[in-house]
C-alpha cells in the first residue's frame, strides 16, 4: 500500500486559501488599503494593514522556477518518481510551490503560460497544480 503524501496544514493565513481550493477557487489576498495581491500573511507585506481580502485570482500563472525530482525524499511521492517540483508566479503575483501537470516534464520551459486546475489529496485536501495554458 502507497503511503500518504504529506497534505498541507492551513494556519490562520492560509486557511481561507485551502477553504477556497475545496470550490475549486484559487483566492489570494488583497490589501484593503494599498491594493497589495499576496498569499500567506496576517499583515500587508507593503503598508502593515490588517484586515486583507481573499479576492479571486484569475488561475493565470507562468513557470517561474523547476526542478526534476529523481530521488524519494518522502514515501508518498515514491511511486511518482521522476517528477516536477514548480515554482510559478500567479498573473496576480505571488509565486508558490505546485507541480506541473498535463505535460511531459522534459518540455518544460521557463516562463511558459499555464492556468491552475485542482488536485485532491487522499486527505481531501485540494491544492492547486498547473498545467500549460495556450496563450490567447
Ligand atoms: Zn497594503
Amino acid at each position: 500500500m502507497t503511503p500518504n503524501r504529506p497534505s498541507p496544514e492551513p494556519d490562520l493565513s492560509s486557511v481561507p486559501f485551502y477553504e477556497g481550493l475545496q470550490q475549486h477557487c484559487l483566492l489570494v489576498q488583497r490589501c484593503p488599503h494599498c491594493g497589495t495581491i499576496q498569499l500567506g500573511e496576517l499583515y500587508c507585506n507593503h503598508c502593515h494593514a490588517d484586515g486583507l481580502q481573499w479576492v479571486p485570482a484569475s488561475g493565470r500563472a507562468r513557470l517561474h522556477s523547476y526542478v526534476h525530482m529523481h530521488m524519494s525524499y518522502h514515501e508518498g511521492f515514491a511511486d511518482q518518481i521522476p517528477y516536477n517540483a514548480a515554482t510559478i508566479e500567479l498573473e496576480e503575483g505571488p509565486r508558490f510551490y505546485t507541480n506541473i501537470v498535463g505535460m511531459d516534464d522534459q518540455a518544460l520551459v521557463i516562463g511558459m503560460p499555464l492556468q491552475v486546475q485542482y488536485s485532491t489529496l487522499s486527505t481531501g485536501t485540494v491544492v492547486p497544480v498547473f498545467a500549460p495554458r495556450t496563450e490567447q
